[in-house]
């Protein structure tokens, strides 16, 4: 048994992740929770479902690191190998285990079901090994020592290891460190401004080490404070405080994670926050990105107090007859409009879905009554076809209006195929949104224009 847990390695198993048919998550989420917990994640393995490769992986793995994290093939069926390759590996004869049995049997009993013949096998377990029970399904976990190092066996399907991990795996942890961590995230620079406005400070020799991670306009911060175990906790607590400090100085209004929020919050639950503690109300009008947006917003729990409603009016016939966008803003009404994917248009749509959101019952009043306070709207071409003339795959308007009759409008042309486009508008348009109610104005990434 190693006298800590310093270096750690992930082994998935499985035909279908070799095969790319389906993504190895359950590895990431280990590594990332590891290292939070101060084992540093050194090796990722892949193995098919094959007991000699399994039984090897597992043996190689043991050799480089002092824990070693196993996950799928744990099932019943003659594919599941990782019980069998463990027994290999360790030298052991599989035995059967009295307990997982009963507990497996119960399993069955208590869905009214007798339980089928192969799932006996899922009782067995290298002799010197320990069954690790099952909450949330059949395949049982393992643990044994292999080597100098410890391993763990957990079930392929997230919602089982998840659980196993947390319950099993984490108080077992003899961390090799002592790391704390920390994230802000900002939206409307690029990862590389970003980087070159953070500077010094993204040194790979400095403690705290600061670093950057991007996805869909959003650049998170991530600053990590590691020391051996037994260090003061408060050292970690003022050195993190600093960076941070420093970090929301140099990166000021595109940071969008609130002071003393976690740095994981997405932009979707900042802006519903925002609006909450405003008391602010929101409809939307979308185009291109067909319920994109409305879904982000409606994701976020208590988006019910701040979310009226919204329209996907996807024709221009939609457009005029549900949001009153004056049909002559459209070339088969009138030729040399500015159409669909306009200023005018997106406008309209955000004026109209503000005034047309009812905030109380018919013939009721009160607060909000007749309309929104802010309305978002987005029209634009996602592409692979529909571009026009001056109008490129990518052209989206994204336009504000709020109840004081101030709107915006920007055009942007995003990159990439239809999906990327998509949630970029989506993305955007929230920290439009952001910006508007932080009373923060910055030009956005992609941006081309803006009115007025
Ligand atoms: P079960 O008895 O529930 O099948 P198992 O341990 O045998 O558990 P596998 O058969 O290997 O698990 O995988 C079952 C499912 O779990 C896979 O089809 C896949 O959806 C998911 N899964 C397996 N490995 C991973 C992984 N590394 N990342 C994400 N999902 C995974």
């Amino acid at each position: 048994m190693p006298t800590a847990h310093a270096h750690a390695a992930i082994l998935s198993v499985g035909d279908e992740l070799i095969l790319g048919q389906s993504l190895d998550t359950n590895t990431r989420w280990i590594a990332d929770r590891l290292l939070d917990l101060g084992v540093r994640p050194l090796l990722h393995a892949t193995a098919p479902d094959d007991r000699a490769d399994i039984a090897a992986e597992m043996v190689r793995l043991a050799g480089r690191a002092d824990l070693v994290v196993v996950t799928g093939g744990l099932g019943p069926t003659a594919d599941d190998l990782t019980r069998d390759a463990l027994a290999d590996a360790t030298g052991e004869a599989l035995v059967e285990d009295s307990d997982t049995l009963g507990r497996l049997a119960a399993w069955y009993e208590g869905r009214g079901q007798p339980m089928p013949a192969p799932n006996r096998v899922q009782a067995m377990r290298p002799a010197r090994a320990r069954c690790l029970p099952n909450d949330h399904g059949t395949a049982p976990g393992l643990s044994a020592a292999l080597g100098g190092a410890d391993i763990f066996c957990l079930p392929g399907p997230p919602g089982e290891m998840r659980p196993m991990f947390q319950r099993f795996v984490e108080p077992a942890l003899r961390p090799g460190l002592l790391v704390r961590t920390r994230a802000v995230q900002v939206f409307g620079l690029g990862e590389s401004r970003v980087a070159e406005l953070l500077g010094d400070l993204m040194r790979r020799e400095n403690s705290p080490l600061v670093g950057t991670t991007a996805s869909v306009g959003l650049v998170t911060v991530r600053m990590r404070w590691e020391s051996a175990p037994g260090a003061p906790p408060d050292a970690a607590a003022g050195a993190l405080d600093r960076v941070e400090a420093r970090v929301r100085e140099l990166l000021g209004d595109a940071v969008i994670t609130p002071s003393g929020a976690p740095g994981d919050r997405g932009l979707p639950e900042v802006v519903v926050g925002m609006l909450r503690e405003r008391g602010r109300t929101l409809a939307i009008a979308e185009s291109c990105t067909g319920g994109l947006l409305g879904s982000m917003v409606t994701r976020v729990p208590g988006s019910s107090e701040v979310f009226a409603g919204g329209w996907i009016t996807y024709t221009n016939a939609m457009k005029a007859a549900q949001l009153g966008v004056d049909a002559s803003h459209f070339p088969e009404v009138r030729s040399g409009a500015p159409g669909a994917v306009s200023a005018e248009v997106c406008l309209a749509m955000a004026e109209g879905a503000r005034r047309r959101a009812a905030t109380a019952h018919p013939g009721g009043s009160g607060p909000g009554a007749g309309g929104t306070d802010h309305a978002i709207a987005i029209t634009g071409i996602a592409g692979p076809g529909g571009a026009t003339e001056g109008k490129p795959v990518g052209t989206v308007w994204i336009g504000l209006a709020d109840r004081d009759g101030r709107t915006e409008c920007r055009r942007f042309e995003f990159a990439g195929d239809r999906d990327a486009v998509r949630q970029w508008s989506a993305m955007t348009a929230l920290g439009m949104l952001r910006m508007r109610l932080a009373g923060t104005d910055m030009e956005l990434l992609r941006q081309r224009e803006r009115r007025p």
